[in-house]
């Protein structure tokens, strides 16, 4: 089968996906697509290609079923720029390869992510980790977002000062503040990338690495159609149930509907 080349991934090569203010993702190259997966696979039965509608239920049973080193045959090369806070969390999902800009070499850019009025929001109760739907005016928002923007050109002039004095940029910069932009290349193989979009397209995830993982979904979606459908259906669609609650569907179901419980495998 040689190299594997999907035209609607071709397309989109190399152009910028806008995220946040001024952050973006670029798809920079990809190597294989649902063929890889499919091809990969079937080396373990020693059998060649079939049909698309196979290769489609392939691939669902493979994700169904967790048989998951197939999807690892196929990567992608990001360019992504996001803020500090975001590449933070970013790089905790650790089977990635990084090349990230350096603050030690280049001056950093006087890039802030200012986030729009919408996205000020008042700390969640019930989530320690999460925001508050509870409605807060507009004189609020603004003066908060004031605040975030006099900070950073605060911070910013402060290093430029000492960039200026030709003190060194690896120190120069520990006044920079955590919503700076970066840049970094990233590598992930579609296994691990499902699973950052798992958990960082969740709404227990912050806001704005959501917008970046929806992006990567976008992506995702082009270069492996068959793989995105059988994701959505099998994970992000899904849901576990711990023993206690499969023991009261039990309790409150088996009498009405024994049928779906067995259907379902709960029975
Ligand atoms: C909503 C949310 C809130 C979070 N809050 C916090 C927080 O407060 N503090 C904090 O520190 N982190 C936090 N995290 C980060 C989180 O704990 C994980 O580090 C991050 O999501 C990466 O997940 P991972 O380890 O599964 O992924 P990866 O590092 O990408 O690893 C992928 C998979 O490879 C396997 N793997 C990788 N490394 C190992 C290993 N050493 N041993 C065995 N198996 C391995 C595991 O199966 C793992 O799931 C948060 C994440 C989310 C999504």
């Amino acid at each position: 089968m040689g190299h594997i080349t999907i035209p609607e991934a071709e397309e989109i090569l190399d152009r910028e996906f806008r995220v946040l203010d001024k952050g973006f993702i670029r798809l920079v190259d990809y190597m294989g697509g649902d063929a890889r997966i499919v091809q990969s696979a079937r080396v373990s039965y020693g059998e060649g290609t079939k049909t698309q509608r196979k290769d489609k239920d392939l691939i669902s049973y493979l994700l169904r079923n967790d048989h998951m080193s197939p999807f690892e045959q196929v990567i992608f090369t990001f360019h992504v720029k996001m803020p500090l806070f975001v590449a933070r969390q970013w790089v905790r999902h650790r089977t990635a390869r990084i090349n990230e800009i350096s603050g030690r070499y280049s001056v950093m850019e006087d890039e802030f992510y200012i986030p729009s009025p919408e996205d000020v929001q008042l700390q969640s109760t019930g989530n320690k980790q999460g925001r508050s739907d509870e409605e807060i005016t507009g004189e609020v928002r603004e003066a908060v977002i004031k605040k975030i923007d006099d900070s950073c050109s605060r911070s910013y002039a402060d290093y430029n000062g000492m960039i200026e004095q030709n003190i060194t940029r690896e120190l120069a910069r520990v006044v920079l503040p955590l919503n700076l932009y970066t840049q970094m290349y990233w590598q992930m193989d579609l296994r691990n990338l499902l699973h950052f979009i798992r958990l960082r397209a969740d709404h227990h995830a912050q806001k704005e690495i959501r917008e970046y993982a929806y992006v990567l979904s976008n992506i995702v979606k082009i270069v492996a159609p068959f793989t995105w459908e059988a994701f959505e259906e099998h994970v992000l669609h899904s849901m576990k149930l711990n023993g206690k609650q499969i023991q009261r569907l039990k309790e409150e179901l088996e009498t009405t509907h024994g049928d779906l419980l067995k259907e379902l495998k709960i029975l």
